[in-house]
């Protein structure tokens, strides 16, 4: 499926944000990307669908080199990926459901897409997505007129309306408070499971890719140096990518149980603990 090879990217400030990143995704697994501000969490997401140019490396999606890909088969290639964003990109002034269809834009062409004239099935896969991350009744409400946690799940049906062999996901909660977290989290990863769809993600938050992900990347100043079972997170592991710090109330302490959403209840202090 994804296969990345010793990728490079160093920005023109001379800055080396990834050191030779190799890992592989072959099965229809949530992989989180843990690491602190500033390790290349985001910089190795946004390379895969080169809204950040990699400097060397390859990066193969079903055994297509992207990196090698011109501007007309790379706009090919990234309807392949679908990407939900930490400020949800979405078009302010049109409604969730435009918002939603504009998913199926690299599909429909332009004029169709410019008069709004989506193919029938496209609007019904639209009205099935709108239900399912729990907007039923919004379809004409304008995106700009409603909550953070609703525009992520505007976010998440966009991007699953591309129907895509990837889901490429970055920070998706950094915007949100825990227990809306939570509830964005559930909601990529039911969906990425129920429709086999592979997903990289990238969280800063320990105890949410702990209780969600299948499997962690921990990276650390552009190299990898975790890769395992979120259940095989120890102090250890998380020192190694974090550096030292008291670890005792994030291990293990993720539950999810939804009890204790009170602003500065246990959720919160794990959320602060992660965040250091
Ligand atoms: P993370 O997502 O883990 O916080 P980033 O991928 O955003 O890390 O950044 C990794 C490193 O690359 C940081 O040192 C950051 O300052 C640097 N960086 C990110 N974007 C750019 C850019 N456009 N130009 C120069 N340096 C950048």
């Amino acid at each position: 499926m994804l296969t990345i090879t010793d990728l490079v990217k160093e920005y023109p400030t001379g800055l080396r944000a990834l050191h030779g990143v190799s890992l592989t995704v072959d099965k229809p697994q949530v992989v989180a990307i843990i690491g602190p501000s500033g390790a290349g969490k985001s910089t190795l997401i946004r390379c895969v669908n080169r809204l950040v140019e990699p400097t060397s490396g390859s990066i193969a999606l079903d055994g297509v080199d992207i990196t090698k890909l011109g501007r007309g088969a790379l706009r090919k290639a990234r309807r392949r990926m679908g990407m939900i964003f930490q400020e949800y990109n979405l078009v302010e002034r049109l409604t969730v459901m435009e918002n939603l269809l504009s998913g199926r834009l690299g599909y429909v062409g332009f004029w169709r897409s410019f008069r709004r004239k989506y193919p029938a099935a496209d609007v019904q896969a639209a009205y099935a997505l709108l239900d399912r991350v729990g907007l039923k009744g919004y379809e004409n409400t304008r995106a700009d007129s409603i909550s953070g946690g609703q525009r992520q799940r505007v976010g998440i049906g966009r991007a699953l309306m591309q129907q895509p062999d990837l889901l490429l996901v970055d920070e998706p909660t950094a915007s949100l408070d825990p227990k809306t977290s939570r509830q964005i989290m559930r909601i990529i990863v039911e969906l990425a499971h129920e429709r086999g769809t592979p997903t990289l993600l990238n969280i800063h938050d320990v105890p949410l890719a702990q209780n969600y992900a299948d499997r962690v990347i921990g990276l650390a100043a552009g190299r990898i140096v975790f890769d395992g079972g979120p259940d095989e997170l120890n102090e250890t592991v998380l020192t190694e990518i974090y550096g030292e710090e008291d670890w005792s109330t994030t291990v293990g302490g993720g539950d999810d149980d939804g009890d204790d959403d009170r602003p500065g209840g246990s959720d919160d202090l794990e959320k602060a603990a992660a965040a250091g």
